[in-house]
């Protein structure tokens, strides 16, 4: 995704064998300074109600704007971030402002819009990520729990660990939606799903790619969304890219889209234009 958005970027990650540690070394030190040089950014997907085409949530992606190597993507330094603990630190800056900014947005333009955070397995079990920091910011803004999803991985929520249950119960209770992201990919349960009461289910990519040709994949989609029905939950296709399968998930009866079929990851600046705009009305918005 961020492959298109950068052009720099690579000159980190693809170097010479001699000057890797010394990129490795470069790279952690410029991460540590990166929140305090205000160097994130989080640009916001779409994510499109299939049956009425209304947009009423956005995922928040984060971007590390770096001042050499420009734009870098999430994939290319999260699992550094992870190693050294620093994405508690870059995970609570990315929580506030995507809380500062759906508090603009549902002030400003649709008063019930919902942004979704990703937050990574390590990042969720640190002991150092408190609930009740994250649920004191939202009260601040005056944001009710239910303005914000958390998507959390199959792997997080098959962790037995009886202190992420409690964690999600307590963004539970407050309201915060639950999103199992990337689903499909790992093996979770249908019990664990019932048992820590799931919002969303978002289908991977890697089933919605080639829904249209491939019959295997279809079979898939339909039993995790008529499974999903079935216990409550909400099902999002990720990587709606062609109308195609766009057409396909909603015969399946999937609720929501996201891809770059509905739009590609846009800065807040473009998000802000697309909600004051036509696009936020439901005929504008083409999912058929
Ligand atoms: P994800 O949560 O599964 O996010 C969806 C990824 O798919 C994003 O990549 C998005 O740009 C890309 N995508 C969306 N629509 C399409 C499409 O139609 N086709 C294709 N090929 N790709 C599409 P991105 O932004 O590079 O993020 C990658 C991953 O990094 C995310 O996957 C998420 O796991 C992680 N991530 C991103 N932001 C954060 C964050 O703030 N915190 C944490 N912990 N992880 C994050
Ligand atoms: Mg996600
Ligand atoms: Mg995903
Ligand atoms: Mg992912």
């Amino acid at each position: 995704a961020a492959k298109q958005l950068g052009c720099n970027q690579y000159s980190y990650f693809t170097p010479g064998i001699r000057e890797e540690a010394h990129l490795r070394h470069m790279l952690m030190r410029d991460l540590s300074n990166a929140r305090g040089q205000r160097q994130f950014r989080l640009y916001y997907q779409p994510i499109v109600d299939m049956q009425s085409g209304r947009m009423l949530k956005a995922e928040a992606l984060l971007r590390w704007l770096h001042p050499e190597h420009g734009l870098i993507s999430p994939d290319d330094f999260l699992p550094f971030a992870e190693d050294s603990g620093l994405i508690i630190s870059i995970g609570d800056w990315v929580f506030n402002e995507a809380a500062r900014q759906v508090a603009q947005w549902r002030t400003l333009y649709v008063s019930d819009f919902r942004v979704s955070v990703n937050v990574s397995p390590a990042q969720f079990q640190a002991p150092s990520l408190r609930p009740t920091d994250w649920l004191a910011s939202l009260q601040r803004l005056g944001l009710p729990g239910e303005s914000v999803v958390i998507e959390i991985t199959e792997k997080l929520i098959m962790n037995a660990a009886a202190s992420v249950g409690e964690k999600l119960l307590q963004f539970r209770d407050a309201g915060v939606r639950v999103a199992v992201d990337d689903f499909g990919t790992g093996y979770s349960s249908l019990t664990y799903l019932k048992k820590f009461d799931i919002d969303y289910i978002k289908i991977d990519r890697s089933f919605v790619n080639n829904l249209a040709t491939n019959l295997d994949d279809r079979a898939v989609c339909e039993a995790i969304i008529m499974m999903a029905h079935k216990l409550g939950m909400k099902v999002v296709a990720e990587g709606v890219e062609t109308a195609e399968q766009c057409k396909l998930l909603v015969e399946m009866g999937c609720d929501l889209g996201q891809g770059y079929l509905f739009s590609r990851p846009l800065t807040s600046e473009r998000f802000t234009e697309l909600l004051r705009g036509p696009l936020a009305t439901p005929e504008q918005v083409q999912t058929h």
